[in-house]
């Protein structure tokens, strides 16, 4: 698809000038999403830029009907709006899932376009260009079905634990075998047989590659699945010859990228670990929350707020069910109400807590809590056996002690928040099931441990309640 020069100016056309802008707007967008403080207007900028590039391709290439680029960026943009308003925030890393997994299948139709167009002028079509084409179809097929397994398992559809197919290494490596086969195959003799096949060959892996990693690897996925959905919409720039397409999608890329190699440390482990399947786990072997007899010690929340008000320093380890209780303003009004008796507060935040990249950081921010009380893992773990209580608010996996020993669990190797190394830990969560990785937890069976069960946010209230009367 060429670029009709329609603006011609000086041998420098306005669509290449809006390009321009947009990469620039989308480089400070991306920077800006860096912080708390800026991400909202970071999030306005791309989306204008996305805006400036849609607009200066469209008009600055010959368009035969406009009908059909009016009724889908209409049905679009309203899918996105409604989806984006009504979504539950709980909910967003599902959203941002199957969008990843668009973007993917969006420059895969794309390629496909491209190749039939070329096929049918009967062109000669130019190695680089038949090899861009395949790299768009199975890097974007990948992500396509690679993103809805994964939304599949952050919704409870698909299990979390690692599925594990017997000759699941014969397959993949059958699979790639495939998928070069076909690229060779295009390169030498263009044909749609034979792009169809690689197509096929990328939905199939990226169900295969993604079905086998355990709930709580599910982030280094996500981060990546999110970078293939950049290097599939670069790979459809080079093809189309579309700057601010190789632009946006390399942004995406490698910022994806990055974000995987964050979520790999933070996780202890190598993506090649992650991504061939079920890393250390044996079959069966983790034992599942919810079906242990073994006892537990509960309080009410008279209790709690009696150990918080005479605590001289106290942690609070947010965890999803903070998400999903929206216990985030209560919690800093009960922080700040301990804080008033001379009390030390502070947030320990483990990188993955939640089910989203920052989402603690992000939920805490809403509530205004201060930045500088919201410590990191390396930052905050000495601290615990000098703290008197740790408030675990809807936190599981990430302070499971199991990962540290247990060789069979899915999360062992994983750093995880030395919660049980406090002098005491108060527990709030609904029931006795287990976390996102389906693992039971240790720590609610140790003597330091107080389990306080029911709604975060309500837990929460009551405690406050009773701390203003102490
Ligand atoms: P977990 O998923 O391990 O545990 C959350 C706990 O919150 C549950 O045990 C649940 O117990 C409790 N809970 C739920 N609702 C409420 C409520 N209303 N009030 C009180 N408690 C509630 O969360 P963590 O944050 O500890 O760990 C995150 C997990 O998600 C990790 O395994 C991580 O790898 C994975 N993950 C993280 C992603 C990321 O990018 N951060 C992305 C994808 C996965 P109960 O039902 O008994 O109340």
């Amino acid at each position: 698809m060429e670029t009709t020069h329609l603006f011609g100016v000086n041998g420098m056309n306005i669509t290449n000038a809006a390009y321009i802008v947009a990469a620039i707007l989308f480089i400070v967008g991306l920077k800006q999403l860096g912080s708390p403080a800026t991400a909202r207007n970071g999030n306005r900028m791309s989306a204008l830029a996305m805006l400036v590039a849609i607009v200066a391709t469209v008009v600055g290439n010959d368009i035969a009907s406009w009908e059909f680029i009016l009724a889908g960026a209409i049905v679009g943009s309203a899918i996105g709006a409604f989806s984006a308003r009504k979504i539950a925030m709980t909910s967003m890393p599902q959203l941002v899932a199957i969008f990843n997994g668009f973007g993917g299948a969006a420059s895969a139709v794309i390629a496909a376009a491209e190749l039939i167009r070329l096929i049918d002028n009967g062109a000669d079509i130019a190695q680089d260009v038949s090899i861009t084409i395949m790299a768009s179809v199975i890097v974007g097929g990948v992500t396509l079905t690679g993103s809805f397994i994964a939304y599949g398992k952050l919704q409870g559809i698909v299990p979390t634990r690692p599925i594990l197919l017997p000759i699941r290494n014969v397959i993949n490596v059958a699979l790639l075998i495939g998928m070069i086969a076909s690229t060779v195959w295009l390169v030498i003799d263009p044909s749609m047989t034979a792009f169809m096949i690689a197509g096929a060959i990328a939905l199939a892996l990226g169900i295969l590659v993604v079905i086998p990693i355990g709930g709580a690897d599910m982030p280094v996925v996500i981060a990546l699945l999110n970078s293939y959905s950049g290097i599939a919409g670069a790979a459809t720039g080079f093809v189309l010859g579309n700057t601010v397409l190789i632009i946006a999608g390399s942004l995406v890329g490698a910022s994806g990228l990055i974000l995987t190699r964050i979520m790999t440390k933070a996780m202890n482990r190598s993506l090649a670990n992650v991504m061939l399947g079920g890393f250390g786990v044996e079959d069966g072997a983790a034992s599942a929350g919810g079906d242990d007899d073994r006892p537990v010690t509960s309080i009410q929340h008279e209790d709690a707020a009696m150990m918080l008000a005479y605590a001289q320093s106290v942690i609070f380890v947010p965890g999803y069910g903070l998400a999903v209780a929206q216990a985030q303003h209560q919690v800093r009004e009960l922080a700040d109400l301990l804080k008033a008796k001379g009390i030390s507060v502070r947030y320990a935040i483990h990188p993955v807590a939640g089910r989203m990249p920052g989402h603690m950081n992000v939920l805490l921010a809403e509530a205004n809590v201060p930045y500088d009380e919201l410590k990191d893992l390396d930052e905050i773990n000495g601290e615990f056996q000098r703290t008197d209580v740790a408030v675990v608010i809807g936190a599981n996996d990430v302070t499971n002690p199991s990962a540290r020993t247990d060789k069979s669990s899915p999360i062992y190797g994983m750093p995880i928040l030395n919660v049980d190394q406090a002098q005491s830990v108060i527990m709030m969560k609904r029931g006795m099931s287990s976390g996102f990785a389906g693992v039971q937890n240790e720590l609610f069976f140790l003597d330091k441990t107080q389990m306080l069960f029911g709604d975060a946010k309500d837990s929460v209230e009551k405690i406050t309640a009773e701390v203003k009367d102490l």
